[in-house]
């Protein structure tokens, strides 16, 4: 086995010493539920797990109370992963779009990797977006501010009735490539055909897609008869013990994606000659936007 291989199998075994703490963090963030830029207790859960990770945690970025930005070296300089992450709740049907799995499966990735620092070059970025059920306004502004600037590459999961590693338009498909590659060893496969594509959120994640090559994919959590999600079917889902598996199963390809970034370049270039290729599509949307 290759040293890419052995040090995913090792990240995978960290994720699954941190899925009791990641499915009670899970829990509480649903059981309460908060609206987007009042995210006072689930930031706080979530920063807290981070700095007792060996995370440089700054609260409030962006001047945001309930934005943040956490931040880890590996063993020396290279690229820089960042998992940009959310943890808000909708007005009265609450986690209806499963944003308590999304906090915790990025945080316990990061934690997981950590465990190993000393086996990848780069950095791990993990910004706290808040409000993101509403149109992303936490990610729409820290994008403004500058806060992905140092990104090489953005991946962030998100929880659905399907799996779909590759399904959003502007994503990098290179980078999602990776992700889905890491889905299928987990042993959880894309579904071929999507029952429905997911709403746009307001274009938060495809401004994203402008700025750094990002990957966005959705992971069931749930069966596909639960259909879309922002439903009271969806929050119910939302808060099962299939869903926090998937959130573990999810983490554990987020983490493995991270180090197919830091650890092999070249597949990093095959992401970053895709954004530059591309560029001129990227540009025609900011200008229309
Ligand atoms: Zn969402």
């Amino acid at each position: 086995m290759g040293l890419l291989e052995e040090t995913k199998e090792r990240a995978c075994r960290e994720v699954d010493r941190l899925a009791g703490e990641l499915t009670e963090m899970a829990r509480n963030i649903h059981a309460n539920p908060e609206l987007g830029f009042g995210e006072y207790r689930a930031s706080a859960w979530l920063t807290d797990f981070l700095e007792k990770n060996a995370f440089e945690v700054e609260r409030g970025s962006a001047d945001l109370r309930t934005a943040f930005r956490a931040t880890l070296a590996g063993a020396t300089t290279g690229p820089t992963v960042c998992f940009p992450l959310e943890y808000d709740a909708s007005p009265e049907i609450d986690h209806c779009c499963g944003h308590n799995l999304i906090g915790p499966a990025h945080a316990g990735a990061a934690a997981a990797l950590q465990k190993l620092s000393s086996a990848w070059p780069g950095r791990l970025l993990l910004l706290g977006t808040p409000n993101g059920e509403e149109g992303g306004g936490g990610l729409k502004i820290m994008l403004a501010l500058g806060e992905f600037r140092d990104a090489d590459v953005a991946i962030r999961f998100h929880p659905s009735s399907y799996t779909g590693a590759n399904t959003r338009p502007m994503a990098n498909r290179a980078l999602g490539e990776l992700f889905r590659a890491n889905l299928t060893t987990l042993g959880l496969d894309d579904d071929p055909s999507p029952p429905f594509i997911n709403r746009p959120i307001g274009g938060a994640m495809d401004r994203l897609t402008w700025v750094v090559p990002t990957a966005a994919p959705f992971v069931a959590i749930c069966a596909r008869s639960v259909g879309r999600d922002d439903t009271p079917r969806f929050t119910a889902a939302a808060d099962t013990s299939l869903a926090y598996e998937r959130m573990v199963v999810a983490a554990k390809a987020l983490a493995m994606t991270a180090l197919d970034v830091l650890m092999q370049p070249d597949a990093l270039e095959k992401v970053k000659l895709e954004f530059q290729t591309n560029r001129w599509l990227r540009y025609r949307q900011i200008i229309a936007a």
